[in-house]
């Protein structure tokens, strides 16, 4: 029962209709109560469950130092920060985790969002506007697609990491189009990593800007975690890149990070960093410890691979098809959306989470099982997730 006046028939029918349309296309998703901590172990739907679903790659989330420091923060500065950073006063934990942010990544400046999403759908607009053309992967993150459209810019897609069709593209542009090539460091669905030495090469030689994503790269990729760009040795290269505080670092919000006064650029023209709330103070602070961990305990980052490891031989032997992974996110390629949903389905009734990825999140023809590894998971629960997946891939004759 509502209290608010019911919805006209038609309406309500539009929204039935399509919801109808998903289902026979068993694209129909819905929301999954988890009533825990987000893994290794999770209670999903009153089941106890192996979750190989969270991106909290390096189990920071539930880290006794970070969840203090949350605490401390949201005690002394209170639980939300009452409006824009440029309205009411920009918080001490913002400036704080700005400056750890910057100086983990080797730049002058660092500026946070509340989220990825608000990052990249604010950013790149005001990299960008209608005179510009964009180039960008065709895997990129929906968060990237939706900031380049809001641009106005003309857009245009490369196949996913290919240099040539890329380069193509740069050389046919008319003369003097200011251009952004936009990717993923690591890709979100695929888990392999962008040709940044490549990307970075081509647009030195075309005069293009590089806009790089490193949501999952952060902390986890390069020899200290600094991300994809160390990993792939371009950070003398690339100017500025965007990460998240939501995946590795265990927290919540995006930011981006590189010279003084991009960031000053960003504070007067980013309407995603103007029109909204400040994080909370908590955020900031777990984010800001979070880093201070990545920097002072790598071995989580070498426990994270070492799993990785293991599951990916696991999966390899089995007959597994891992697509091009080359991280901890590991995509089963099963191609059909209902098998995939049917997979994920077994996979829950023997006591393993992990989502069907369908499309529109992935192209037609590769819907697939979504893994993630986190260095919190155990050898023993590593196998016997490895029981249970190949009992699922059986069960749809995958293997
Ligand atoms: C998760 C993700 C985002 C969005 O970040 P949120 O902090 O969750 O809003 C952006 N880009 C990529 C590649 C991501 O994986």
């Amino acid at each position: 029962m509502s209290n608010l006046r019911p919805l006209p028939e038609a309406h309500h029918l539009m929204f039935e209709q399509h919801l109808q349309k998903l289902q026979d296309h068993h694209l129909l998703r819905r929301l999954r109560t988890i009533d825990s901590a987000t893994g290794p172990t999770a209670v999903l739907e009153g089941r106890e469950v192996i979750l190989l679903s969270s991106n909290n790659y390096l189990g920071l989330a539930t880290h006794p130092t970070v969840v203090e420091a949350a605490i401390a923060a949201t005690r002394q500065y209170g639980a939300g920060s009452g409006a824009a950073r440029l309205v009411c006063g920009s918080l001490m934990p913002h400036h704080t985790l700005e400056a750890a942010l910057a100086r983990f990544k080797g730049t002058e400046a660092a500026l946070t969002f509340a989220a990825g999403y608000l990052t990249n759908i604010g950013a790149i607009p005001a990299l960008i506007g209608k005179n510009g053309l964009i180039l960008a992967d065709r895997l990129c993150h929906a968060s990237l697609i939706d900031g380049c459209r809001l641009s106005g810019a003309m857009f245009r897609v490369y196949h996913h990491g290919d240099m040539h069709h890329l380069e193509r593209l740069l050389a046919r542009r008319p003369a003097g189009t200011p251009t952004l090539i936009v990717t993923d460091g690591l890709f979100s669905m695929d888990g392999d990593i962008a040709p940044m030495q490549d990307i970075a090469q081509l647009a030195e030689r075309y005069d293009a800007m590089i806009y790089v994503d490193d949501a999952h790269g952060t902390g986890i990729l390069g020899r200290t975690g600094r991300g994809t760009l160390e990993y792939c040795e371009v950070e003398s290269r690339v100017p500025f890149h965007m990460g998240t505080l939501s995946k590795a670092l265990g927290s919540s919000g995006g930011y981006l990070t590189g010279s003084a006064s991009f960031i000053a650029y960003l504070v007067n023209t980013c309407r995603s960093f103007t029109y909204t709330t400040a994080p909370n103070p908590g955020s900031a602070a777990a984010a800001a410890a979070a880093l201070q961990i990545i920097e002072q305990e790598p071995e989580r980052r070498l426990r994270l691979w070492e799993n990785r490891a293991r599951l990916a031989q696991g999966l390899l032997r089995l007959g597994f098809d891992l697509a091009a992974s080359q991280s901890p996110i590991l995509p089963i390629i099963v191609g059909d959306p209902d098998r995939a949903m049917t997979m994920a389905q077994s996979l829950f009734a023997h006591g393993v989470y992990a989502p069907a990825i369908r499309p529109p999140t992935v192209p037609p023809t590769t819907s697939r099982i979504r893994l993630t590894i986190t260095a919190d998971h155990t050898p023993e629960q590593i196998d016997r997730a490895l029981v249970i997946l190949e009992q699922a891939g059986r069960a749809i004759n995958l293997i």
